[in-house]
């Protein structure tokens, strides 16, 4: 058990049981602190989400909690007891912390009452066989944690059906990109690729991919996007997308721009193109 900086015996008493903890400097504050780092949370394949609403909602579509943190100002809460309950019968360890130790592992003033270490999750892109209605958005290059965040709850708020990141990305399990997906990180499959899987995948999975380009010479509205499940390739925050993945796109899409913008963020464009790809499948009560 690598969250345990003590003898064995006192982690094997440990599991399942609620401890306290108010010492910052304590080697199970430590290693979850330490989830602040990308390099930590690669290698225990993990990372924190904060706020009561999110843990439930990640319980409730079947993640497994690791550890479950609350501030002592939440014991006893009928809905933090519920989930520290199913915490434990599933082998996981419940902290019940200071104010200043949930603060420091937040790194904010006013911290979320409770905070949850979960197992990180990415599906296969060969074991990804969009169907008819379906859309995925795949991103080369994504930087911004933000627009990361931002991007994965829009697909979903959307509902496309996956995010797949292409090449060296910002890490979707980040603190600041878990934040910005308000809870969305829990419900739309993040895929990793190279651009030759991706390639590779695109002459077999039967998609279209419409790509979003600057020199795109086509009006993103005028495009068909029912007849085949759809893939949005987006471009790099900075370069755009490179040739090697824009002459692979079954079409270059752009989003007539009026004003001194260069661009639109891409945040904003991917937000744009879902919800066009999707406009007839999408309707305000649920069904189009
Ligand atoms: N300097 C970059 C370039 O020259 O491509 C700008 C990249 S833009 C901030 C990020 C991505 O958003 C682009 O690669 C493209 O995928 C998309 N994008 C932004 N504005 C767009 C528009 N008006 N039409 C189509 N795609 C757009």
């Amino acid at each position: 058990n690598h969250h345990d900086g003590g003898p064995r015996r006192a982690s094997s008493q440990r599991v399942g049981q609620v401890k306290e903890v108010t010492s910052l400097t304590n080697p199970i504050i430590k290693d979850i602190k330490a989830l602040a780092q990308k390099k930590t949370r690669d290698e225990t394949r993990s990372f924190l989400a904060e706020g009561l609403k999110l843990v439930i909602d990640a319980l409730e579509l079947g993640w497994t909690i690791k550890t479950l943190v609350y501030a002592k100002a939440a014991k006893g809460k009928p809905q933090v007891e519920q989930v520290a309950l199913k915490t434990v019968s599933h082998g996981g360890l419940v902290l019940e912390v200071s104010e200043k130790v949930l603060s420091s592992i937040t790194r904010r003033d006013n911290p979320q009452m409770v905070v949850g270490i979960f197992e990180q999750r990415y599906k296969n892109l060969r074991d990804v066989k969009p169907a008819a209605g379906e859309t995925y958005v795949a991103l080369d290059r994504v930087r911004d944690p933000g627009n990361l965040g931002t991007i994965i709850r829009t697909a979903d708020a959307a509902g496309a059906s996956g995010v797949i990141l292409l090449g060296e990305t910002t890490d979707p399990f980040s603190l600041e990109t878990v934040r910005a997906t308000m809870g969305s990180v829990f419900a739309m499959p993040v895929i990793r690729a190279s651009n030759a899987e991706f390639i590779k995948w695109h002459k077999s999975s039967g998609v279209r991919v419409v790509a979003t380009h600057l020199a795109g010479a086509v009006d993103y509205r005028t495009i068909d996007y029912r007849s085949r499940p759809v893939v949005i390739l987006m471009g790099n925050e900075q370069a755009g997308l490179p040739d090697e993945l824009a002459k692979e796109a079954d079409a270059l899409a752009r989003i007539p721009q009026q004003g001194r913008a260069d661009s639109l963020n891409l945040g904003i464009a991917t937000g744009i193109m879902l919800f066009e790809v999707r406009r007839h499948l999408l309707a305000l009560d649920g069904k189009a």
